[in-house]
């Protein structure tokens, strides 16, 4: 019986892995989730709130907190680092600075 429901939650571990894979994927095709795709903004200084209102590309929860945030001059990108507050998912987010520069 034990080992039963041992084996089962660790197939619906699996399982959750499976569709945490899914959504993280789903995510890199949505602006922002790649730096081919970055996410427009005007100035530098939203880029962090905006990043952290993001919902979570696993759970979908807005419990997403900024770790790091560094410049890809050459491309003019910012690459943000967030971490979820909620399961852990990491991912990095791509703004680019439209019309200001940044400072
Ligand atoms: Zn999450």
């Amino acid at each position: 019986m034990a080992k039963r429901s041992r084996t089962e939650r660790r197939e619906a571990e699996r399982e959750a892995k499976k569709v945490t894979r899914v959504r993280m994927k789903l995510a890199a095709l949505e602006p922002g989730g790649t730096p081919d795709r970055p996410i427009e903004v005007v100035s530098a200084s939203v880029i962090e709130p905006h990043a952290a209102s993001m919902a979570c590309a696993a759970c979908g929860e807005q419990t997403l907190r900024v770790e790091e945030h560094a410049a890809d001059l050459p491309r003019r990108l910012r690459v943000v680092h967030v971490m979820c507050q909620r399961c852990g998912t990491r991912r990095e987010v791509f703004f680019r600075v439209g019309t200001a520069l940044p400072s």
